[in-house]
């Protein structure tokens, strides 16, 4: 069966697209630990990140690299941060996370509630920032 992330990418399940492009694909994350909390994953799915292939591997976090520079444009924090964790979703994606704080990339901690608009308005300025 299809992970959750790829009937995101078929637009079956609906998401808050920051950027996309052939094999890679960026939204925000549902249960944000900060604002902008955004998902990069690739269009094919893998379960476990390092078992993807090593083109398509670098690609990942070459276009995770584009999407944190847009993010850093648009959200006021002091830098982005990267973790790979994924326990609940098998399908291999990179969590990008404003930060301001250690504390905004503590997956321990309750997460934000943003109203759709909030979402949508973040979605939008982060894509509007993304260079190429
Ligand atoms: P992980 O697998 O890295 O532990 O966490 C998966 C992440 O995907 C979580 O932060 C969770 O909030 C996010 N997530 C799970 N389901 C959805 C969904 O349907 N849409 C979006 N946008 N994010 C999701």
């Amino acid at each position: 069966m299809a992970s959750i992330f790829t009937r995101i990418v078929s637009g079956e399940i609906p998401s808050y697209k920051v950027a996309e492009d052939e094999n890679y694909f960026a939204f925000l994350d549902i249960n944000p630990l900060a604002e902008g909390h955004t998902l990069v994953i690739p269009k094919k799915e893998t379960d476990y990140i390092f078992d993807i292939g090593d083109e398509e591997y670098q690609g990942l976090f070459l276009f995770a690299k584009r999407v944190a520079a847009a993010m850093r444009m648009v959200i006021p924090c002091e830098r982005i941060g990267i973790a790979v964790i994924g326990l609940e979703v098998r399908h291999a994606h990179i969590h990008l996370v404003p930060l301001k704080t250690i504390y905004d990339i503590d997956f321990r901690k309750p997460k934000l509630k943003l109203s759709p608009g909030e979402f949508a308005e973040i979605a939008a300025k982060i894509s509007g920032a993304m260079i190429g």
